[in-house]
């Protein structure tokens, strides 16, 4: 009786094991959470407020890479999903991650801009939330490298104040580095915009597929155009000390679904190993 009853947790054990969900390690508030979707998802699309969740095709299995955003603060936040005929749930925290605080002292010029300025700023705001909603690469390559060598001097998700005063949560991961540092496309892509904005300094931004996109900003120089296909490792430019920055280093933000996530999750890292 005994070894029947043992038999039975074995088999059990096994069934579990294959039934066994992607295992999450990244599932906190600003980071990312995978789950296997079925074809027919994989081939509408999925979405989350209107924005493409990235999806991906690895192993001959489908998966959605859902972009946590960072106001989420614990396993009771839900997030609905759709595509043409239906939609879903997911819960997708249920791990934590604890975020630390930056004092910055900055020059009033960004903290308090002229008149002038704001008209810049607004302009600028305005040319970059059109770009936002535009994604054209099909393709997705996961397995990031670092972008730049340099040493991470701000992390993402700290609370920022500057001059004292609180301000957005900082959305991406910095890296000091001399001028001139060669800036590399951590992954493949195409250039969706480049600029010279007051707060961004010279910045790249790229879409690496499905609504994945990345921004490298406070640059010296760009040396890529709109419209440019990027290989994973190609020089995009160099590091630079413009716009609201406090000295020479790289400002990366990536976003998925239009969600601000860690970059680093995607860094020297085989997700679907
Ligand atoms: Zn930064």
């Amino acid at each position: 009786m005994r070894f029947i009853f043992n038999l039975i947790i074995v088999l059990s054990t096994i069934n579990l094991s294959y039934a066994k969900d992607f295992e999450n390690k990244f599932n906190f508030p600003g980071g990312i959470y995978i789950q296997e979707i079925n074809s027919r998802q994989f081939n509408l699309g999925l979405d989350y407020k209107g924005e493409r969740v990235p999806t991906v095709q690895k192993n001959n299995k489908f998966y959605m890479i859902f972009g946590i955003p960072h106001s989420y603060n614990d396993n009771t936040e839900m997030a609905k999903l759709g595509y043409n005929g239906g939609h879903f749930i997911i819960n997708p925290v249920s791990k934590k991650r604890t975020y630390g605080e930056q004092y910055i002292r900055i020059s009033k010029k960004y903290t308090e801009p002229s008149k002038s300025n704001i008209e810049r700023i607004l302009k600028e705001k305005y040319e970059l939330d059109n770009i936002k909603k535009k994604w054209v690469l099909k393709d997705f390559d996961t397995d990031f490298i670092l972008p730049v060598i340099g040493t991470i001097s701000g992390q993402f998700g700290t609370r920022r104040f500057y001059n004292g005063k609180e301000g957005n949560f900082h959305n991406g991961v910095d890296f000091a580095a001399n001028i001139g540092t060669h800036i590399v496309s951590p992954s493949s892509g195409v250039v969706l915009m480049t600029g010279d904005f007051f707060y961004n300094g010279k910045f790249v931004y790229i879409d690496h597929g499905m609504n994945a996109k990345s921004i490298f900003i406070h640059m010296d120089e760009t040396t890529v155009k709109v419209g440019d296909v990027v290989k994973k490792g190609e020089l995009i430019g160099y590091v630079g000390n413009t716009g609201k920055s406090t000295g020479p280093h790289l400002h990366w933000s990536l976003t998925l679904n239009a969600v601000y996530v860690d970059p680093m999750i995607f860094v020297n890292n085989s997700l679907f190993d």
